[in-house]
């Protein structure tokens, strides 16, 4: 198999599984109990939360342990919104996860929120001039962009946004999902109130995420109960889950420091130049400077992105269409059409996402295997003749 769908989620590094096997183990202490049973599991949590504080620049004090990005995003529009329950105004891009999105359209439907979707260029770019012209001092309960697309690796104008918060005396939130241990991020530095991170995106085990939340600004609580987590997220902590994550963020920024990003990017550059120098009719979707170094977003013209990973998966390629498929049908990706462009692009665009894990020779397989899917899908239409679309597997 050669796994090319690193932005879907990673392979558990075997040192992380290392770490949590004793949580799973000999050390079940719930990280409440009063006893030094307890305390190791509590101790282990308090080292996980100094290490995704210290890759995340923040403060050990402004983590708060959740279940996943979902929840983070989920934890920091409701804290926000309880903050400030007079202001009704959100602001986003369509650009966002749906983690994002379909949370924002829950809010406008369902809450009366009013809400700005400030647009991103035909390279994915948000339009930063847009967020200063539609956020409303004392009115906007919460601005969100995203750190880094999680179908084309674009990179957002976090800095600026922050900055434009700040002066508006709005919050902000950033998804980091897809950025957190791929390139340096401080939610210091960028000025962010909010910054989601998920632990099985970057090797560690699904199931654990974090919220970092800036000790500038106030956190109400949405799990409610038992009082964990300083009484910011009530639920006994996945301790092994938090311990993973925690030896994830401590590689993580090991691997930054030695250059982990020069080397996923070459690799990235070697099979995107590949790819579009053997097919005819490809594009790299989205900025292809201001962009994660592992992820590639690929156009192919003509030809329907569900059959392209239909024949990929039986060559044992994993990547993914930008388009959703929770329905069984393929949409044209969200992402995609935000940035100007037309369903068939939607349609036929493919993204491959690399990892500290994989390998020149992987990559060079991956570009053969890719080109030949690509031309059995061409012959089958000859170029100009419409679209091809692959037949559902029986
Ligand atoms: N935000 C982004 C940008 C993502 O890519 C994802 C997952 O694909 C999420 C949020 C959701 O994260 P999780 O799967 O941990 O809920």
């Amino acid at each position: 198999m050669i796994y090319l769908d690193n932005n879907a989620t990673t392979q558990v590094h075997p040192e992380v599984r290392e770490a949590m096997l004793p949580y799973l183990e000999g050390s079940y202490g719930n990280p409440s109990g009063g006893y030094r049973f307890g305390k190791e599991s509590r101790d282990a949590v308090e080292a996980a939360r100094e290490r995704v504080a210290e890759l995340a620049g923040a403060k050990a004090e402004e983590v708060v342990f959740t279940s996943c990005g979902t929840e983070s995003n989920n934890s920091a529009f409701y804290s926000a919104m309880e903050t400030y329950p007079e202001r009704k105004h959100l602001v986003s891009t369509r650009a966002e996860h749906s983690a994002v999105v379909n949370l924002v359209e829950y809010l406008e439907a369902k809450h009366g929120y009013e809400v700005d979707w400030v647009p991103v260029d035909g390279e994915g770019l948000v339009d930063v001039e847009a967020i200063r012209r539609v956020v409303r001092p004392g009115e906007t309960a919460l601005v969100s962009i995203m750190w880094a697309n999680n179908e084309t690796g674009v990179l957002g104008p976090v800095e600026e946004a922050a900055g434009i918060c700040e002066e508006a005396g709005v919050l902000f939130h950033t998804d980091a999902v897809q950025a957190v241990g791929k390139v340096p991020v401080s939610m210091r530095e960028s000025g962010a109130h909010f910054l989601s991170v998920s632990g099985h995106k970057m090797h560690a085990s699904k199931g654990v995420g974090a919220l970092l939340v800036s000790e500038r600004v106030r956190f109400q609580a949405t799990l409610i109960g038992g009082g964990q987590e300083k009484g910011r997220r009530s639920g006994t902590e996945n301790v092994a889950g938090i311990v993973g994550m925690g030896k994830a963020a401590e590689l993580m920024g090991q691997a930054l420091a030695a250059g982990i990003e020069e080397r996923v990017r070459g690799m990235r550059d070697r099979f995107e130049a590949g790819v579009l120098e053997a097919v005819e009719g490809t594009a790299v979707n989205g900025d292809r400077e201001r962009r994660l170094p592992n992820t590639s977003n690929l156009y192919f013209e003509g030809v329907d992105a569900e059959g392209l990973l239909i024949l990929l998966d039986d060559a044992g390629v994993c990547c993914s269409p930008g388009s959703a498929c929770s329905t069984g049908s393929f949409e044209p990706s969200r992402v995609i059409m935000a940035m100007g462009h037309d369903k068939e692009r939607g349609r036929s665009s493919v993204r491959f996402s690399l990892s500290s894990f994989s390998t020149a020779g992987e990559v060079d397989e991956a570009v053969g295997l890719v080109t030949g899917a690509a031309g059995k899908l061409r012959v089958a239409r000859p170029r100009g003749a419409g679209r091809v679309v692959g037949g559902k597997r029986g």
